[in-house]
């Protein structure tokens, strides 16, 4: 049971503690900030409102527990990551219980997210020790006019403090692919996890904490974002933010001062089918792209642009399939579950009143009870409603039939978004020349968008994000290049 067992310092009276100095405390603010189960619409868990003075004391602490662990030798570093993804595992159902009450995640795949976060935490862990165990040895007889008595050796360092700011869908996973690339690079963290999502994050700390990390490096502050956000996210002390969330992340950009940005935020991932497509495949795809987790993923298929010639063919099959799905409580392991938020809700009713209004097809009756909304397909949607091209993030899912190819690449390019897109075909030619003119930061071809397996390079372009992520990328964008320079008496060509 959460906030039982290993967890029961976490929790007093109701309330669960922030993490700060390598301790579970109770915030000065005597405030608390209520997380609402999305299924039950009553208060579920309570955590901290912590105070900007307690953010400037886990800044300064965070700042001298930086500089040790820089200095700590990268095996050992990898052995406490190697610590803490064991406990992540072990501990996989509690962590997962909080996830099925705080963001209704079907059952199972909240424990696969927490196994994959265990999974992220191990391999980032080896990959860290290869990568920043390499450094470079240049000459300066390369360049012209130079003479070959400098020599300059390039290292990689850290960054200082890494600010983390998950979003709530993935509260574990998404928190992890910040915290492991930046503590294996010899950064401290500071983790700000969303308010949906809270508890379960800091149970996934505590396996940090009980790894044996040296206190001070790694802080949980919690707080709704909207009070406490602008204060982390602007505070001198922060060397470099990682957040992924929606519009949020272009505020933050706008604000942020001289570090690095890594953001990953919203996406309308459209999914290409052509005439000469495995429809079977494509309807499987479209369904399991656009339903999982009742459509709450950045990568979900969020449009379809299918061929007029072959759509009926496609909107059968995918109506047949989505006929089979499961609508429910996410303790039941539904496939359906409700959506984070009353206002997700709302919000999401809104793109389907306007296609209504505006003559899209209803493929089911569109039905909701509180947070939770039936899974609905939206057929011959046109360019002129809002759900062409804003981000539903609920079980809604347009589709867009088109009379030629390059109808539905314009449509992927003239979006805000370029997360990732996918094409339908069996003519591999085509579909290469498709991926080329798609501005996206990634297109699959024959399957669903897809985040994992969390070490390939993932990245949106536009409002999409900023850098790239991906195990490897995210240590490289966690470090800077140092060179040492040593210069040579004389030149080594006047040597006898
Ligand atoms: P969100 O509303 O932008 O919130 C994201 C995080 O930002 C939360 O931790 C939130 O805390 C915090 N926050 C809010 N206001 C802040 C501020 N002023 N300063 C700093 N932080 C602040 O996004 P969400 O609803 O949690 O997540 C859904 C969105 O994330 C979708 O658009 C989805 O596409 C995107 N997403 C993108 C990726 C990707 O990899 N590209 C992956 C997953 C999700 P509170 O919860 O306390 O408000």
């Amino acid at each position: 049971m959460a906030g039982s067992g290993a967890f029961v310092e976490l929790l007093e009276e109701d309330v669960y503690k922030y993490y700060f100095d390598g301790e579970w405390r109770k915030s000065a603010s005597g405030k608390s900030v209520s997380i609402i189960n999305p299924t039950t619409r009553k208060p579920q868990y309570k955590v901290q409102a912590c105070t900007q003075e307690e953010v400037n004391k886990i800044m300064e602490t965070s700042k001298v527990a930086q500089k040790a662990w820089a200095k700590t030798p990268l095996w050992k570093r990898a052995e406490l990551l190697h610590r803490a993804a064991v406990l992540l595992k072990e501990h996989k159902n509690p962590i997962a219980e909080c996830l099925v009450k705080e963001i209704a995640k079907p059952a199972k795949d909240a424990v696969t997210e927490v196994v994959r976060s265990g999974d992220l935490v191990s391999y980032c862990a080896e990959e860290g020790v290869r990568i920043l165990g390499e450094g470079k040895f240049l000459v300066s007889d390369s360049f012209p006019g130079n003479d070959r008595n400098k020599l300059c050796l390039t290292s990689k360092i850290p960054l200082g403090i890494v600010l983390a700011i998950p979003p709530f869908n993935y509260p574990v996973n998404l928190a992890v692919s910040k915290i492991a690339p930046a503590l294996i690079a010899g950064n401290s963290v500071v983790l700000k996890p969303p308010t949906q999502g809270a508890v379960a994050a800091l149970h996934m700390v505590h396996c940090f904490h009980l790894a044996g990390f040296p206190k001070g490096l790694i802080s949980c502050v919690t707080g709704k974002g909207s009070e406490i956000g602008d204060f982390l996210t602007m505070h001198p002390g922060v060397n470099c933010i990682s957040f992924t969330g929606g519009d949020t992340g272009i505020a933050i950009s706008k604000k942020a001062g001289m570090v690095p940005l890594q953001m990953e935020l919203g996406g309308k991932d459209a999914c290409i089918i052509l005439e000469d497509a495995d429809i079977d495949l494509a309807a499987a795809n479209v369904v399991k792209g656009g339903f999982s987790y009742s459509g709450q993923r950045c990568t979900a298929v969020k449009v379809v642009l299918v061929m007029e010639s072959v759509a009926d063919a496609l909107v059968e099959k995918v109506k047949a399939k989505v006929a089979k799905m499961t609508v429910g409580p996410p303790e039941e392991n539904c496939d359906i579950t409700p959506v984070v938020t009353e206002s997700s809700a709302n919000y999401i009713e809104g793109l389907v009143m306007d296609a209504k209004q505006k003559g899209a097809t209803f493929c089911q009756e569109y039905k909701r009870e509180g947070n939770l909304i039936w899974p609905l397909l939206l057929d011959h949607v046109r360019p002129d409603m809002r759900l062409a091209w804003e981000e539903p993030f609920g079980p809604v899912l347009p589709v867009i039939r088109i009379t030629t190819v390059e109808e539905g690449i314009h449509h992927c390019n003239a979006s805000n978004f370029g997360l990732q897109g996918c094409i339908f075909t069996r003519d591999i030619n085509k579909a290469m020349m498709i991926s080329d003119a798609m501005e996206t930061g990634t297109v699959q071809i024959n399957s669903a968008p897809a985040r994992g397996p969390d070490h390939f390079p993932f990245q949106g372009l536009r409002d999409s994000g900023i850098g790239s992520q991906g195990i490897t990328n995210s240590i490289s964008m966690m470090t800077k290049v140092k060179s040492t320079v040593i210069n040579l008496p004389t030149p080594s060509y006047t040597m006898g």
